[in-house]
């Protein structure tokens, strides 16, 4: 959303959502000379304790945002991607291509140490970030976005960003009759181990049920399982940890095993 000035320097500008898109384009916009409030409905402004894949071309993105240094110190850098047979067989080890010289093809990285990285740069570089509020109403019919958070205060911005997710709120209420997101039927479960000193790919074992194996730093990994949900079940957070146990039943010996190390 976008009304009034015509000039596009140091515009005043409200991003909506604290999380990649949100903080990434705060960066950004900061760095172009842009006055920036990040607003988070998360008081706590937390993320999952589990790891992210970013490929070369996000790298090259973190390049150009002037964070590509602390992205590679927070995470783990890696060239290959290994194919399992459900047996266990490696039946391939696929080289990675960067697209730009010097990056790795792929880095593993932990979200809360992505979410650090991003939300320390944001704030750095003065970015006002605004948690545990909303945007409740959203004007943006005359010269300027005026917009009245859940908190009850309220302000105007020459450019409103939506970066809320994929279930976003502001998309509802700007674009009401926009296409929503829906389920596709499959979930993923994931958990975090201690690396293993050889683990130098993606390892990714095929079959009925998916998994793969991902390296976020030197000595912490996390396993992903794909396993078909159609119903979208919401399971009670007791007994999350012996579920998915259950869903790596018939999975290549290595996976069982680590399997077995699935707890709480
Ligand atoms: C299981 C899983 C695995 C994934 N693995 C990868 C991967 O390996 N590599 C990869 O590149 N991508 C991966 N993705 C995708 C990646 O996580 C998303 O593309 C990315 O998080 C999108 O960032 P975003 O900022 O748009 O949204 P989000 O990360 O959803 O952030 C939105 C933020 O907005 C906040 N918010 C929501 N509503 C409001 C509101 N009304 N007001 C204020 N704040 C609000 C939320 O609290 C959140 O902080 C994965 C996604 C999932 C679910």
């Amino acid at each position: 959303m976008r009304r009034g000035r015509a000039a596009v320097e140091n515009l005043q500008i409200l991003i909506i959502g604290g999380g990649i898109g949100g903080l990434t384009s705060a960066i950004a916009l900061h760095r172009d000379g842009h006055t920036v409030t990040v607003i988070e409905r998360d008081p706590t402004w937390s993320v999952y304790g589990v790891g992210i894949i970013q490929q070369s071309n996000v790298l090259r993105a973190a390049q150009s945002l002037g964070i590509l240094e602390g992205y590679l110190a927070a995470g783990v850098g890696f060239d290959a991607v290994e194919i399992f047979m459900p047996s266990g067989q490696k039946i391939a080890r696929v080289p990675g291509h960067a697209v730009a010289p010097g990056l790795p093809t792929n880095l593993g990285i932990g979200r809360p140490a992505l979410h650090k990285l991003l939300g320390d740069t944001a704030i750095g570089l003065g970015a006002e970030v605004r948690l545990g509020i909303t945007a409740a109403a959203i004007d943006d019919s005359s010269d300027a976005v005026a917009v009245t958070f859940s908190d009850g205060s309220s302000g105007t911005w020459d450019l409103v960003i939506a970066a809320d997710g994929v279930y976003s709120t502001t998309r509802a209420q700007v674009l009401p009759d926009a296409e929503k997101p829906e389920f596709t039927g499959q979930a993923v479960w994931r958990y975090n181990f201690p690396r293993p000193a050889d683990l130098d790919a993606l390892q990714v074992y095929n079959g009925r049920t998916g998994v793969g194996l991902v390296p976020i730093s030197e000595t912490l990994m996390y396993m992903y399982v794909t396993t078909p949900e159609p119903d979208n079940p919401r399971y009670p957070t007791e007994g999350l940890a012996a579920l998915m146990r259950d869903k790596l039943a018939g999975t290549a010996p290595a996976i069982q095993a680590l399997a077995e190390q699935i707890h709480r």
